[in-house]
């Protein structure tokens, strides 16, 4: 049976692009906490010039956990220096994910570096840069979360697109084990139509991979694949459904509300926009 989610706050988390980035971190961390949420997911943007350890600290004052950081450097790239570069962005980005304390780096790995047609080489480095962030992640606590995208962005955002993908380079990265450093964010937005989709999260789930779990919904018609994400409930997606594929999986962690809604969600108030999530984590997710 699904948790019910209205009776377990703590564990639904609000991925802080949902509130579109009108407010500053302590602000956005507060509304959050006031609303009733037990766990906050933010961004590097939000960190980005800040003291991390004093955002952790107003995190951890506000009685917040977190479920993930959000979102790693593109890895992908055309010369080695860049490459490199890349790398250890990824790298900095992990430190302070560790500060934070988030259990979890969020990867959205990028594709194809520019003037390049070569996806296959584009996979190649990301696997590549994964065996090297995952070492760095274990000497900081942190593990490394690989989210596959929906193949519309297969071009510029992720060459990962599916979540047996995922799982396969997660096996190819750090081989079989039984306590995983690397594995999967299972996004609702971007697997929903995946026909092997319940298949993968039970394998995610055998392989103890699941390291988190985004939802939002899928609205017909969409006007924008990045930023018209809907309220779940919104649109064609059985999110019900794929928890229930997730926790019949094993997976005990947070749920976490993460959308890109630029006509909409992001020009209401915070306080509305929590309201509504709170509301549809029970009704439709
Ligand atoms: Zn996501």
């Amino acid at each position: 049976m699904v948790r019910d989610l209205a009776r377990h706050p703590e564990i639904c988390s609000i991925n802080t692009a949902t509130l579109g980035f009108q407010a500053p971190i302590d602000e956005v961390i507060e509304a959050v906490a006031r609303a009733g949420f037990g766990m906050i997911s933010p961004w590097r943007r939000d960190t980005k010039d800040l003291d991390v350890s004093a955002v952790a600290r107003q995190i951890r004052d506000a009685g917040l956990k977190l479920s993930g950081y959000c979102r790693s450097p593109y890895i992908p790239a055309a010369t080695v220096a860049q490459y490199r570069a890349n790398i250890a962005a990824n790298k900095q980005a992990i430190d302070d994910a560790a500060v934070l304390g988030a259990p979890v780096f969020v990867m959205v790995v990028g594709s194809l570096p520019e003037g390049s047609k070569d996806i296959e080489d584009a996979r190649r480095q990301v696997r590549e840069a994964c065996g090297e962030l995952m070492e760095h992640g274990r000497k900081a606590g942190v593990k490394i979360g690989l989210e596959p995208l929906h193949p519309v962005y297969a071009a510029d955002r992720s060459c990962l697109t599916l979540l047996s993908e995922a799982l396969d380079w997660c096996e190819m990265i750090e081989g079989k084990t039984d306590e995983p450093q690397v594995g999967t964010i299972i996004d609702c937005y971007h697997v929903w139509w995946d026909p092997n989709i319940r298949r993968d999260i039970a394998r995610a789930g055998r392989e103890k991979r699941i390291f988190g779990f985004h939802v939002c919904d899928w609205l017909v018609p969409t006007t924008d694949v990045l930023n018209d994400r809907g309220m779940m409930g919104d649109g064609i997606i059985d999110i019900r459904g794929l928890r229930t594929a997730l926790e019949e999986a094993g997976h005990t962690g947070a749920v976490e509300v993460e959308i890109f809604s630029a006509q909409n969600w992001w020009r209401r108030p915070m306080a509305e926009t929590l309201q509504a999530c709170r509301e549809r984590f029970s009704t439709a997710t």
